[in-house]
């Protein structure tokens, strides 16, 4: 069970600052920029690499709840959307980094 699984389920605490039927929304613990948040799915899908053809709507869900929470937080004209993969990952289950400085 990934470390994130345990923050959805509530096994760990953490800052959540949205959630959906299919994510989650959390901030960073060691944030990186002034906005530091990373969209989780509840599914617990390794990296990227592992994606299926059935994860196409999960996958489209965290671009627009990304969309949606940087234009919340009024950061909508400079935000950073991105994924490490496999050796550049920490945690191995899917997440997407949004990050801002404005
Ligand atoms: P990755 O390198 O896998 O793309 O990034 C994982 C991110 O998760 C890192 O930025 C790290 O700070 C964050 N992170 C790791 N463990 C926890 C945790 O227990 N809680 C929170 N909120 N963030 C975490």
């Amino acid at each position: 069970m990934s470390i994130f699984t345990k923050i959805i389920s509530r096994e760990i605490p953490s800052e959540i600052v949205y959630e959906q039927d299919n994510l989650i929304v959390i901030k960073d613990i060691k944030p990186i920029a002034k906005t530091h948040l990373l969209i989780i799915p509840k599914k617990e899908i390794s990296t990227i690499n592992d994606l299926q053809e059935n994860d196409r709507e999960l996958m489209s869900d965290m671009i627009f709840v990304a969309k949606k929470i940087a234009k919340d937080l009024k950061i909508e004209n400079a935000y950073e959307l991105h994924f490490n993969v496999w050796d550049l990952q920490e945690v191995k289950h899917i997440h997407m980094h949004l990050l801002s400085n404005i």
